[in-house]
């Protein structure tokens, strides 16, 4: 058998590993600290779910979902996304009855059968927050504002914010006919796609990016032109808000997002540090979600990022400096009695956390030695019959090449106190 892997899969190798964790832990302290608590849900849900949450007329749903009968016969799907999955534990777990809002995060894999291209794979990792509960615009200006601060954390400080409001279940259907009055002398000029959206999902029609499509599109009339009072009044707060906070961003009437159950405020961060335009993180409001996955109607705001697009940015930009961790010591020992000895001192040091090392491969003095240098010790003791009878060892400082002689009853402590 010919091993290969899956095409749009990846390994993730230790160095690139330790990156992901950097961003995991980066993220997680952020949300906590705007009062977030983790959440994991399953990787696979009932097909059901995402026809309803994410949306029928979505390329997601109707493209890209990884769905497969299990063996009971079930149509099953592996997530495409984080938020549909969270509202059903919203839903399931009656946190409905919990004190509001419930601030959720996550980080996990997901999987969409996509073009593969740099920066995106079939099974990717995305992290995201979820806010289930509130109504009011301030919990809007903090969803991202905690975006901004993460950002911040990472040390990209540039990126492009801009907001839209995509109106609510009043306006947007008003909207959606005028839409369609514009759409409708040009209907045969269109994709086939968006025929289909023409009836069922008229909004995306802006979304299109076939060239035929986005030409038509270029004079339609904006939903941020047609909202009602409502939505006006909590657009405006928006930008209240995030001028309180000293948030800076732009108004984009273009922005509808991918996904069918926005509503009201959504939000982009763009950067334009690779040459082109390119959205690292989306998200907005979804108050019908809830109710169309069956739980009392509840409104929610979220966003989500994919963490390899982050990645690509984050390297572009060179901010991200996290050191490797080297072992302290190497133990380099000669004879099974040396090498007993040693390994008892390796393995107090390392219930102490100290990042220490030993020979597990049966390798020679000198081959023993080479190792410690290539993993990049700090220290190296040599340790034989004859160290371990006159309590007399040498250490030496890798770096200077200096060695000192120390009492073999002292290794411990010495190392654990930094102290050589
Ligand atoms: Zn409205
Ligand atoms: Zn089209």
């Amino acid at each position: 058998m010919k091993v290969s892997l899956p095409k749009g899969t990846k390994d993730i190798l230790s160095e690139e590993m330790r990156k992901y964790r950097y961003i995991e832990n980066v993220f997680s302290e952020v949300c906590q600290n705007y009062g977030y608590g983790e959440i994991n849900t399953p990787v696979f849900e009932y097909t059901e779910l995402f026809q309803r949450g994410v949306g029928e007329t979505t390329d997601v749903v109707q493209k890209e979902m990884y769905t497969f009968n299990d063996k009971g016969n079930r149509s099953l799907t592996l997530r495409p996304e984080g938020t549909a999955g969270v509202v059903r534990s919203y839903i399931l777990n009656g946190m409905n009855s919990l004190p509001q809002p419930i601030k959720l995060f996550y980080m996990g894999k997901m999987y969409r059968y996509e073009n593969v291209q740099k920066g995106r794979y079939r099974e990717f990792t995305q992290i995201g927050v979820e806010a289930i509960g509130s109504l009011i615009p301030e919990i809007d200006v903090e969803t991202i504002s905690l975006l901004n601060t993460f950002f911040n954390k990472l040390n990209i400080n540039d990126l492009q914010i801009r907001i839209n409001s995509i109106g609510c279940k009043e306006c947007r259907p008003k909207y959606n006919e005028i839409l369609k009055d514009y759409y409708r002398n040009y209907l045969d000029d269109l994709c086939d796609d968006c025929k289909i959206r023409f009836e069922k999902n008229p909004l995306r029609l802006i979304d299109c990016k076939q060239h035929q499509c986005m030409a038509i599109s270029k004079n339609a009339p904006y939903l941020l032109d047609n909202l009602c009072d409502e939505c006006t009044d909590d657009f405006n707060k928006v930008k209240e808000g995030l001028d309180n906070l000293g948030i800076r961003y732009i108004v984009d009437k273009t922005i509808v997002r991918g996904l069918d159950y926005y509503t009201k405020t959504v939000f982009e961060f763009i950067s334009e540090n690779v040459g082109t335009q390119a959205t690292i993180c989306g998200g907005g409001r979804y108050d019908q979600l809830v109710e169309m996955l069956g739980g009392k109607p509840t409104p929610g705001i979220g966003f989500a990022m994919g963490v390899e697009r982050l990645m690509m940015e984050i390297e572009a930009r060179g901010v991200m400096l996290i050191e490797p961790k080297f072992p302290v010591l190497s133990m380099v020992t000669l004879g099974e009695a040396a090498y007993k000895f040693s390994s008892r001192i390796i393995d107090e040091l390392r219930k102490e956390d100290i990042f220490v090392d030993i020979d597990v491969m049966g390798r020679g003095l000198k081959a023993q030695m080479k190792y410690a240098d290539k993993m990049k010790s700090k220290y190296v003791i040599v340790l034989g019959d004859e160290e371990i009878k006159t309590n007399k060892c040498r250490i030496k400082i890798m770096e200077s090449g200096q060695e000192k002689e120390i009492s073999v009853d002292s290794i411990v402590n010495r190392i654990k106190e930094n102290k050589i």
